[in-house]
Order: structure tokens, then sequence, then C-alpha cells
């Protein structure tokens, strides 16, 4: 498969979108040293763009980021393609309507992994973004698609654009790659309140009822919103 010339300059594009917010990983300590991606779906076409394998933070650039098609095979770049891309080509495969993945190792929400434990719904900000607990996926290991497998079985019929895959870290998905970040962002931040919550007491479910409501009212605000302006909340 070759890239034609009107689809380079939508790579173009989303090469440097793509390398730009791998500095919001950082920027929220959401990873270390190589560990961690980003990928978004290039709209109309069977590809992706994904973070290189084994280059640290501070040396991406929009170029050496890498083109694949939806089976992972590399279609463009120099370098070999992130080791989660087998995983997020197939989230992309299976679910049409998400144009971005994101996987990192975050601290808090990790720790709630390891334990193969969801986050539970006991904060707003969980309920507007999550619209419930963030749910654990299975365990699954690198080399084939169970990975992919995992995050889809755990995400398809759930309103979550994040996965807890047991034992390893999040994996989130958006209508954008910019979405999937901020779902990054926004479930490294619950899992921690929420465990800080608990070293102090239980903290308080709330009804479901109100998840609804909060998850609706907050997806719709969303919706309605000029792009780029995602960040922060309705009075
Ligand atoms: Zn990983």
């Amino acid at each position: 498969m070759t890239v034609t010339a009107d689809v380079a300059a939508t790579i173009s594009a989303l090469r440097r979108e793509v390398c730009a917010l791998h500095a919001e990983l950082t920027r929220y300590r959401l990873v270390v040293w190589t560990a961690g991606n980003v990928s978004a779906r290039v709209p109309g076409h069977e590809l992706l763009v994904i973070k290189p394998s084994g280059v640290s933070y501070d040396e991406l650039t929009p170029e050496n980021m890498v083109v694949c098609d939806l089976d992972g095979r590399v279609v463009e770049g120099l370098h070999a393609p992130s080791s989660d891309t087998e995983a997020q080509a197939y989230v992309y495969r299976e679910l049409p309507h998400v144009g971005g993945v994101v996987h990192t190792h975050s601290t808090y929400a990790t720790a709630w992994a390891a334990r193969g434990e969801p986050v539970p719904c006991v904060l707003t900000m969980c309920a507007d973004e999550f619209g419930g607990e963030i749910p654990v996926g299975p365990f699954a290991v690198i080399g084939d698609d169970s990975i992919g497998r995992g995050i889809v079985d755990t995400l398809r019929d759930s309103r979550s654009p994040a996965v807890l895959m047991r034992n390893h870290g999040v994996f989130t998905i958006g209508p954008t790659p910019r979405a999937a970040v901020k779902a990054a962002v926004m479930c490294e931040d619950v899992a921690r309140t929420t465990h800080i919550s608990r070293q102090l007491g239980a903290p308080l479910p709330i009804e479901q009822e109100h998840v609804d409501a909060l998850h609706d009212r907050y997806q719709n605000v969303y919706g309605q919103r000029p792009a780029g302006a995602d960040q922060g909340r309705q009075p």
C-alpha cells in the first residue's frame, strides 16, 4: 500500500498533532522513559499514525511518527512503530467511531489495574467523563491481538472511554486523539483522588440517576462547545 497525494496532507497534519499530543503525556506526568503512546486514525483511510518505538519523548518529531495500516504494518516511516500498534490497530478495526487511542502506565490508575479493581464512581468528574466506574480489562500479553481484544470487549458496551488492563495500565479511546488524551489525563486524576479518599475512609457512592444525569449533561455540553474549548466546566 502506498500513500497517495490526497491523503498526504491529512497525514502531515496528523503527524504534527500526534507528536504534539505526546507532550501532554509528559506534562501531566502520565509516562516515564519511552512508555506510553498516542495514535490517530487517518479519517477515511485504513491507516493510523503512531509514536515510534523506543524513541525518547524529547526526540519525538512529526517526521518520526510512523504511519501503519490497520493490520499494524508500516506504510510510511523510518522507525519501527510502538509495540502497542497491533493493539491499537485492532481497536480501530473493531470500533469505527474511534479516532484516537492513548496508552499509559500512569501511576494511580495502574495501581488500580494491578489489583484488578475498577475505579468506583464516587466523584462527579468520574460520572461526567466515564459515565460510571472505570472498568478493568483482562490480563493480556503483547504478541498477539489479545490486548486489542481485551480493550474492545471491555469498552464496546461501556460509556467509559478508559479501560484499566489488568496488571498493565490504561488504554483510552476518543472520537479524536485529543479526546483520548483528555480521557487519559482524567482517568489518572480520578484514580488518584479516589485512592486518596479511600485512605481517609469509605468514599460515598453516587446514585445511578445522578451518574446518568451528570454524564448526559456533560457529554451534551461538550458536544455543543466549539473545538478547542474542552478544558473546564460549565458554570
Ligand atoms: Zn504498556
